[in-house]
């Protein structure tokens, strides 16, 4: 216990009560403003810090002005009155950044949103019939005309799709997976408890690298009910290795009546290697092959909003959509909604790559960066100040979003160093100013990658960097 010397304990007994404080908080905007818990709760809270700066002697006569106590209130109760999901300035260069939201949803679809949440809508009302309808027609359509499945059903997002699928068809029988197919996704997701927890019997066969028709074929038995591919979505296997395409998987199912399912990861509707991309399968050639299921992301390469997507057959998808679990793993309108109008621009994939945040991002021409990068790097020297060294630099971004995990996508970047502060500091101030902007560092320098940067963020960067050099 610290022994408190004369003059603390002197200061200890000037601090002013609770009531004092309310009574002078009454006199101001403040009290008007401020639910009265929260006020009392700043208030407490302004109280402890002025004990603290007793303390640890650190105080002037100044901090016990009813003024400046009063301002310590306010500055408390802003923050605890404002929201903690807030928006940030991604300056990552991830696009579907997963810390960070995933994918950004399209103008069309977050208006469609709002419209549909302010309204009543008919969302389980079929309005030609005039009777009950059911949430999810208002998108198998068009999924089934994008992807060319006959049938299709939406969750909460790919992990209850896959979890989903497996507790219909799977519980209590055998699922044969490859070993080097058995993959953990960030936040837990990892393929063996998915399946251990759906009540289905994990079958590995191959190895980490191999993985062989032959393995497959050797493992398949009586209790077999399904064979399960799953995209190795945020990692590759490079070198010697070897598994088996869908297309033979599905050769296998048929000969022996099993079923085939592919969980996508991702899944995208557009050909990335049709823009110079990496090739990544797409649900239309998962579809095509004849898989008897198909499950992905709505917010990683689609660029929608979180959801799980199931394509395939229409029996099998009729006892999807019987199983109680669906019930409870059912999607939101809000997210129907965007989804819908997501889907809608997908009809014409030239509007997809030009409207679709991700998409767009990802396909950005490095001509495209390099003109925001000139900008930024521009407002940032006008700041004129000779503490400030900024820079452009050729660096590279990633997909994210367990995609494309191999690519590097060669991008620009504005760096700053600033005399007589830190990388380190630097990138927590932006971190921590009013609007967050997340950068990296890298040798020593704070980097923002143009790709996930809007030029109408540019002036809140510009205003961070000038607090920030008050601090030089
Ligand atoms: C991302 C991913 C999932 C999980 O999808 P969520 O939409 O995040 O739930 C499942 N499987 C694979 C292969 C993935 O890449």
């Amino acid at each position: 216990m610290t022994i408190l010397n004369e003059k603390q304990q002197v200061l200890l007994r000037k601090i002013p009560s609770v009531d004092s404080i309310l009574e002078a908080a009454k006199k101001t905007e403040l009290f008007e403003n401020t639910p009265r818990p929260v006020l009392v709760y700043s208030i407490r809270e302004a109280i402890e810090r002025l004990r603290i700066k007793i303390l640890n002697s650190d105080i002037t006569d100044s901090d016990f002005s009813e003024y400046l106590i009063l301002e310590q209130v306010s500055i408390i109760s802003k923050k605890a009155m404002s929201l903690n999901l807030k928006r940030v300035i991604n300056a990552t260069g991830v696009v579907v950044h997963t810390n960070l939201g995933r994918s950004l949803l399209p103008k069309e679809a977050t208006q469609n949103l709002v419209d549909i949440s302010s309204y009543y809508s008919n969302l389980e009302f079929d309005i030609s019939l005039g009777e009950r309808g059911s949430r999810y027609s208002s998108v198998e359509g068009i999924l089934c005309e994008l992807t060319g499945a006959p049938s299709a059903i939406v969750v909460n997002n790919n992990a209850a799709a896959v979890f989903l699928c497996l507790d219909t068809i799977a519980k209590g029988k055998k699922v044969i997976v490859s070993r080097g197919e058995l993959v953990e996704i960030g936040g837990s997701f990892r393929i063996p408890d998915v399946m251990v927890k759906s009540g289905c019997i994990l079958t590995e066969v191959g190895t980490t690298n191999r993985t062989h028709l032959k393995d497959y074929e050797k493992a398949v038995d009586d209790e077999t009910i399904l064979l399960l591919k799953v995209h190795t979505s945020n990692y590759s296997i490079v070198g010697f290795t070897s598994d088996v395409p869908l297309k033979n998987l599905v050769e296998l199912g048929r000969a022996h009546k099993i079923l085939v399912m592919e969980d996508l990861g991702s899944g995208t509707l557009i050909d990335f290697s049709d823009y110079g991309l990496q090739k990544e399968p797409t649900v239309c050639d998962a579809v095509k092959t004849g898989a008897d299921i198909i499950t992905f992301s709505g917010d990683k390469l689609l660029g929608g909003p979180q959801a799980g997507i199931i394509v395939g057959g229409k029996d099998i998808l009729d006892k999807i959509k019987k199983n109680p679990l669906t019930r409870a793993l059912r999607i939101d309108k809000l997210t129907l909604s965007a989804l819908e109008s997501t889907l809608n621009i997908y009809r014409d994939p030239k509007r997809a790559v030009d409207s679709i945040p991700t998409l767009k991002m990802l396909l950005a021409p490095i001509e495209k960066i390099e003109n925001k990068a000139k900008k930024l790097y521009d407002m940032l020297v006008s700041i004129n100040n000779s503490h400030l060294n900024v820079k452009i630099l050729n660096l590279s971004s990633k997909a994210g979003g367990g995609a494309l995990p191999l690519m590097d996508f060669p991008s620009k970047c504005v760096g700053i160093i600033i005399n007589g502060l830190s990388a380190n500091y630097i990138e927590e101030y932006m971190r921590k100013s009013d609007i967050s902007i997340i950068g990296r560092i890298e040798d020593d320098i704070f980097i923002m990658d143009l790709r996930t940067i809007f030029e109408e963020e540019f002036l809140i960067i510009q205003k961070a960097v000038k607090n920030i050099l008050k601090k030089v």
